[in-house]
C-alpha cells in the first residue's frame, strides 16, 4: 500500500522546492509574528522597516541568504506587507536579457518591492545595470551602435530590492555593495522547527500530538520547508490507518518507510558518508570527486546536503576538500582507521 512512498525519500529531505510543495502557499506565515524564529533577523529588520515607514521613504535594498528552504521568499512577502508595499516576483534565470530587467524595473510603483529569487545566478550585463538602478533610482541604456551610440538615462520610481541567494560569495561584490541591509538565515532548532509543524498542522486542520510534532521537527534538517513536506507525507500514513490525529508511533512509522533516519538523513547522505569511509578513508576528497564518485551534482551537494551534514558536525570543510568527523563515523556506525583519526584529530582541534 505505502509502495508509492518508498520513492519520495530523497526528494522530501532536498530542501529545493518541488511538486510535492504546492501547498506551500498556505503554509507561509503571513506576519512576523507568525514567522518563527530568526530573533535577530527580526528585530533589525523591525527597526529598519518603522524607521523608512516614519521617514516616508522605501526601505533599504535587502539581501537575505542561506540553504533553501529557510523563510527567504516567506521573509520578503512579510517585509512587504509590514511596508504595506506591493511586492513583484521574479528570479535570476527568469530575467535573461537587459530588455527584461527594464521592463520590470520601469513598471516598479513608489516603494515598490522587487524580490529576485537566486539572484546569484543574473547575468553580468543584467547585474550590471542593476547598479545604477539600486543606487540612484535611474536606468542607463544605450542605444544606438559604434559612434553614433547615445547614452540615455531613465529615472525610476523609489523602490526596494529584494535579493535572495542561497550562495552569497557568488554575487560580485558591487552588486553585494549595495544592498543597505545584509542578513543571514540560520537553520532552526528542533525547538523552533515543532512550533512551525504544530501551526502548519493546524493551517492543514490536522490534529497532531506533541510528541509526534517533535518526532517530525528533529527529522527536518533544521529547514521548515523540509519540516512542512514531512507533515504532510505523516499526515498521509496516519489518515490511511484512520487515526484521529497524528501519534508519535505515526511519524516514526511513515519517517521509517520513507527511509529517513533519527536525524533526518537520508539515502543520499548515507551515500555521501559511505562513500567517504569506503573510497576515501574519511578524506580529505574534493567536492567534484565526490559528487562523481556518488553520481550527485555538486551544487545539490553543496546547497542542500552539506549545510546540515556540516550542521551536525559530520564532516569539514578544509582547503584539500571534505573530511569525515568524528560524529559522522559514529552515525555510520564504522570506526575510523588510524590515518583517518589522526587526520580528523588535526581538524577537529582546528575549529
Ligand atoms: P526559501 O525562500 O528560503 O527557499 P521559503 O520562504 O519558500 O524558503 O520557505 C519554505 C516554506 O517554509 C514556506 O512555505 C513556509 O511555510 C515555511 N517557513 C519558512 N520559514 C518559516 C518560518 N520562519 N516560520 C514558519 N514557517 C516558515
Amino acid at each position: 500500500m505505502f509502495e508509492d512512498y518508498e520513492n519520495y525519500g530523497d526528494k522530501l529531505t532536498v530542501a529545493d522546492k518541488t511538486e510535492y510543495d504546492a501547498e506551500e502557499n498556505v503554509l507561509r506565515p503571513k506576519t512576523m509574528a507568525d514567522y518563527v524564529g530568526q530573533e535577530k533577523v527580526k528585530e533589525n529588520l523591525a527597526v529598519y522597516i518603522t524607521a523608512a515607514c516614519a521617514r516616508g521613504e522605501a526601505l533599504d535594498h535587502v539581501l537575505l541568504y542561506g540553504p533553501p528552504g529557510l523563510g527567504k521568499t516567506t521573509l520578503a512577502h512579510i517585509i512587504a506587507s509590514e511596508m504595506g508595499s506591493s511586492i513583484k516576483i521574479t528570479s535570476g534565470p527568469a530575467i535573461e536579457r537587459a530588455g527584461d530587467l527594464a521592463a520590470i524595473l520601469t513598471n516598479l510603483g513608489e516603494g515598490d518591492v522587487l524580490f529576485i529569487d537566486e539572484i546569484h545566478r543574473l547575468s553580468r550585463t543584467v547585474a550590471e545595470m542593476l547598479y545604477s538602478a539600486m543606487e540612484d533610482y535611474a536606468l542607463d541604456i544605450i542605444i544606438g551602435k559604434g559612434p553614433s551610440a547615445r547614452n540615455m538615462r531613465f529615472n525610476l520610481s523609489k523602490f526596494t530590492l529584494i535579493g535572495a541567494t542561497t550562495r552569497v560569495g557568488a554575487l560580485s561584490a558591487p552588486l553585494r555593495d549595495r544592498f543597505g541591509i545584509i542578513n543571514r538565515l540560520e537553520m532552526y532548532t528542533p525547538e523552533e522547527l515543532k512550533r512551525i509543524v504544530t501551526r502548519s498542522a493546524s493551517a492543514l486542520e490536522v490534529p497532531i500530538d506533541e510528541a509526534a510534532a517533535a518526532e517530525i521537527a528533529r527529522r527536518s534538517r533544521g529547514t521548515p520547508r523540509i519540516a512542512n513536506r514531512l507533515l504532510k507525507r505523516v499526515r498521509d500514513f496516519s489518515l490511511v490507518k484512520g487515526n484521529a490525529a497524528i501519534t508519535r508511533e505515526d511519524a516514526r512509522f511513515a519517517l521509517r518507510k520513507l527511509e529517513i533516519d533519527e536525524l533526518g538523513l537520508d539515502e543520499t547522505d548515507r551515500n555521501l558518508l559511505n562513500a567517504m569511509i569506503d573510497k576515501f578513508g574519511g578524506g580529505p576528497v574534493g567536492l567534484d570527486t565526490l559528487a562523481a564518485t556518488t553520481g550527485e551534482d555538486v551544487v545539490t551537494i553543496e546547497d542542500m546536503y552539506e549545510p546540515y551534514l556540516l550542521q551536525l558536525g559530520f564532516i569539514a570543510r578544509t582547503p584539500r576538500g571534505r573530511v569525515l568527523l568524528k560524529a559522522g563515523y559514529e552515525h555510520m556506525g564504522v570506526e575510523p582507521s588510524v590515518k583517518a583519526r589522526k587526520q580528523m584529530s588535526f581538524f577537529e582541534s582546528e575549529e
